[in-house]
């Protein structure tokens, strides 16, 4: 397909500058896809794998098509299952409303309610919000879904394997039933199925093959036993950072951050159990380069949306190939390339090569051979090691001695930053 603009797609001229501002000027497929209709007002179903661009292809038409709220009576609503895609949403939305445009508020679980209440009394025109947070303030009466006009689901397939999809239809009946509902999904079947059945009119169905989930990336299989694996994954993310290293449990997490650190590899931990304000230290220690791995669960890791990791390690076994892929994708976003490590135990081979067979991967698992890794030439000085006593937290200072930028051949960005100096595009 010849490449387009976001103009010649019916995009409005203010967003189509605001985006190229922010270097983005050619619409992902996904985009492409599915601005014109749902510009046009028709809602879309759109099935992508993560990294595609999917945030961009409901942000336009939200922003667009949503006009001035009431108090308690927002106007747009994104449904999504973590807080952390909350913000990552929210902060798109704003960067595409501009300066004059639509006011936005996220709603979740585990901070007060008193600003989100004092937000809504004073007006919101789109909320975005997790399904448990939202019903508790629709049952308290602080917002009304009545005058929602347009809907996104973002990351149904999440929302589904989170438990959320009891809430989410609840709080759809409440929405008026002539709005837009736009739904976005790395899977389109099972529970995500009923939801489209149930929820949208005559949807346009869009759908960008998995194949494009990052064909560049490189999938590494070793073998492992439990006890090899710290010694094995401190070389491979001194070669190749920043890295997401994923760990079945929260403990597991918190075990091996502090384990890396001990290690001279500046890690931090996301999970769960952590508040708000430490998921977001952390995170942003990770983003701004202070911190050269992030050890994160499955559920944590969802929505977020870091550009610029270079690697993804499988340090304990994903669930199944979903949450493979779903884990992989951290890496080799926006067209660049990363490498995928999973470190496999005696008892994990056979169905590892089931999942390698699904995936479409070569079949096999080799044994450790760090030459995979050594990438010719220069090699990133890695941050210093963060001096604190609690590795899950975000380093505080930074020492004189960390490498300058020049050194860092990568810098990891969070999504929808309008400051972000450079976007990749070129897809
Ligand atoms: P998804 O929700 O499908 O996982 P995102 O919406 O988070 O993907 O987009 C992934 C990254 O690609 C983000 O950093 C985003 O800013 C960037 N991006 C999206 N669309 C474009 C585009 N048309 N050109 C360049 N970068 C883009
Ligand atoms: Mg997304």
């Amino acid at each position: 397909m010849p490449s387009t603009t976001f103009a010649a797609l019916g995009v409005p001229a203010a967003v189509a500058s605001r985006l190229e501002q922010r270097g983005i000027t050619t619409p992902f497929p996904i985009q492409a896809a599915t601005l014109p209709d749902a510009l046009a007002g028709r809602d879309v179903c759109g099935k992508a794998p993560t990294g595609s661009g999917k945030t961009l292809a409901f942000g336009i038409p939200l922003v667009t098509r949503t006009s001035k709220a009431q108090p308690r009576h927002p106007r747009g609503l994104v449904l999504v299952p973590t807080r952390e895609l909350a913000n990552q949403v929210s902060e798109e939305l704003i960067a595409l409303a501009g300066p004059k445009g639509a006011r936005v508020m996220t709603v979740f679980g585990g901070v007060g309610f008193g600003g989100q209440i004092q937000a809504l009394r004073r007006g919101v025109d789109i909320l975005v919000a997790c399904p448990g947070r939202l019903a508790d303030l629709v049952r308290q009466g602080e917002v009304r879904l009545d005058a929602v006009e347009v809907v996104v689901l973002d990351e149904a397939d999440r929302m589904a394997d989170m438990g959320f999809l009891p809430e989410v239809r609840r709080l759809l009946d409440t929405v008026r039933p002539d709005r837009q509902t736009l739904l976005f999904s790395a899977t389109l079947d099972g529970d995500v199925d009923v939801l489209i059945r149930h929820y949208q009119k005559q949807p346009v169905r869009h759908e960008i093959a998995v194949e494009q989930d990052a064909p560049q990336n490189r999938h590494v299989f070793w073998r492992a036993e439990r006890s090899e694996r710290l010694e094995l994954t401190i070389p491979v993310v001194n070669a190749e950072w920043p890295a997401i290293v994923f760990t079945r449990t929260k403990h597991g997490a918190d075990r091996l951050a502090k384990q890396l650190n001990k290690s001279g590899v500046a890690s931090v931990a996301i999970h769960g159990d952590r508040s708000q304000a430490q998921r977001e230290r952390a995170l942003a220690a990770f983003t701004n380069g202070k911190a050269q791995v992030l050890v994160a669960t499955d559920v944590a890791a969802r929505g977020i949306h870091v550009d610029a990791v270079a690697c993804v390690v499988h340090y304990d076994p994903p669930a199944d190939e979903k949450d493979y892929t779903h884990r992989s994708g951290r890496t080799g976003r926006a067209g660049a390339a990363g490498v995928v490590l999973s470190l496999i135990a005696m008892e994990q081979h056979k169905g590892v090569k089931l999942m390698q067979r699904k995936l479409g991967l070569p079949v096999g698992i080799d044994h450790p051979d760090m030459a995979t890794f050594s990438t010719a030439g220069a090699r990133p000085t890695p941050p210093v090691l963060a001096q604190e006593p609690t590795p899950t937290h975000a380093p505080r200072q930074h020492r004189p001695s960390a490498p300058s930028t020049q050194q860092r051949p990568r810098r990891p960005q969070v999504q929808g930053r309008g400051k972000a100096p450079s976007r990749r595009g070129g897809r």
